[in-house]
């Protein structure tokens, strides 16, 4: 080989993934590899691959068949690698499959099957790691594993029990990210509120300050780097409340994104979810008096076995009361594995799509009106593309990345990528905020990215 070895990476799932992903790619880096954009010009393949739900196996498994077509020599992590044999019975001739959240073991996999370098050119891995998301915003996980039991859900058997990362590490990372550029820091865990309780809530350090490995001592030192600070996967316990005067305060964006999944008593306790829908609408009322300007995000599952028309309804008497600003709505879909196959009940797929389909307009009324109530606001944006129509795609505190809606700013061409800019909101539909400019905050030129539209 007279080249650098160079590896082809895959990577498939959710944000916790893709924070696997990134890691590899910055071992890779450290260790002197190159990353090969084809097929062709890679020495060596990895997968990082999503087994969450069927669609998600079917895909992973796709493209694990098509990186062997192609190049040959191939390697699968991720949440499929931990589901036994399913990736070897169908592709038997993988050089090695890990788990998620395995890069020791990845790393070990390449250096059999693909020698690392002799000579490794640390300086050309940046500070901050190597990130698949645009240079001004970044994915920050905390933790790994759940110690949740949720009957749909078989993430814990994947990735096993609640694992923090140290509080001093973890404040590292978000440093260096700030200082290469990234402007907003997105915090992700497979349960964010849980951060810190297989530790004790021990004491930390973060440049010689005494930390506690909870989540409110992190976000308040997350806070104070200058960057946006946005929370995912957040459950309702009752400690959450102490962010939301952070958020009052403006140092953690104003946005909690709460996957509540039910409202009814009957389906909560089947799902063994650790919350109930009274107790979640007294605390959001009394978050929203604390923070008017809280945006709250939220998914749920419809035709859970044993839904009953009447659950339903008690959903939607939930989402009307609870006004939420966002809201994705999955119909269940059976898991291999997961305890809630063998409960009794099974509602039929139209019933679920039709149940599916009532929340989803539901909640685009509910949408709308709360973004109405924006239009003639000024807001602070986060610019993150350009369309074809000279406008400028941003977003406000209320819209997370690929997931919420977008500001669309009239003749924002001039906005730098990755900065900040103050708009004035003129109008509003379901999903997004369309501006005027203000003005724009901000000094460093941006990198323009393409970003897909839902
Ligand atoms: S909280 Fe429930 S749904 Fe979320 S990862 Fe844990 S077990 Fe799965």
């Amino acid at each position: 080989m007279n080249h650098e070895p160079r590896v082809g990476f895959v990577s498939l799932g959710c944000p916790k993934a893709l924070v696997d992903s990134e890691q590899i790619l910055t071992r890779l880096r450290a260790e002197g590899y190159g990353i090969a954009p084809t097929y062709p010009e890679a020495d060596l393949v990895v997968v990082n691959t999503c087994g969450f739900i069927d669609a998600a196996v079917a895909e992973s498994l796709d493209a694990i068949g098509e990186a062997l077509a192609e190049n040959g020599k191939v390697i699968v992590t991720g949440c499929l690698g931990a589901k036994g044999n399913v990736v070897r019975d169908l592709h038997p001739t993988v050089l090695a499959v890990t788990g998620p959240h395995a890069c020791e073991e990845v790393m070990a996999a390449i250096h059999t099957h693909l020698p690392r370098p002799h000579d490794p050119f640390l300086d050309l891995v940046p500070p901050q790691g190597v990130k698949l998301t645009p240079r001004h915003y970044a994915y920050l996980k905390i933790a790994e594993g759940c110690n949740h039991r949720c009957t749909f859900c078989i993430i814990p058997q994947l990735r096993g029990d609640l694992v923090s990362r140290p509080v001093g590490e973890v404040l590292r990372e978000a440093e260096n990210l700030v200082r290469a550029g990234v402007r907003e820091l997105l915090i992700v865990a497979q349960d964010t509120s849980a951060y810190g309780l297989d530790l004790r809530y021990r004491t930390g350090f973060w440049n010689g300050r005494p930390l506690k490995t909870h989540l409110t001592s992190l976000a308040a030192a997350l806070g104070e780097l200058g960057a946006w600070v946005r929370l995912h996967y957040v459950y309702p316990y009752p400690h959450v409340d102490e962010l939301i005067p952070l958020m009052a305060e403006g140092r953690l964006l104003p946005y909690l994104d709460v996957p509540l999944q039910h409202a009814s008593r009957r389906i909560l306790k089947a799902m063994k979810r650790p919350a109930n829908a009274d107790d979640a609408l007294t605390r959001i009322r009394r978050w929203r008096e604390i923070c008017p300007e809280l945006t709250l995000r939220s998914t749920f599952i419809v035709g859970f076995p044993g839904e009953t028309e009447t659950d339903f309804e008690q959903l939607l008497e939930f989402l009307e009361a609870a006004e939420l600003d966002r809201v994705g709505c999955f119909t269940y879909s059976p898991v291999e594995g997961a305890a809630a196959n063998a409960l009794p009940g099974p509602v039929p797929d139209e019933v679920k799509q039709e149940r599916q389909a009532r929340l989803m307009t539901l909640q685009a009324g509910i949408s709308a009106r709360r973004l109405r109530r924006k239009i003639g606001q000024t807001l602070k944006v986060l610019v993150d593309a350009h369309d074809e129509e000279g406008r400028a795609i941003a977003r406000s505190s209320a819209d997370t990345p690929e997931i919420d809606g977008v500001v669309l700013i009239e003749e924002g061409a001039v906005l730098p990528v990755g900065e900040f800019a103050e708009v004035r909101i003129v109008d509003a539909d379901e999903h997004d905020l369309y501006a005027e400019m203000i003005a724009a905050k901000g000094d460093q030129p941006g990198i323009v990215h393409k970003r897909r539209r839902r």
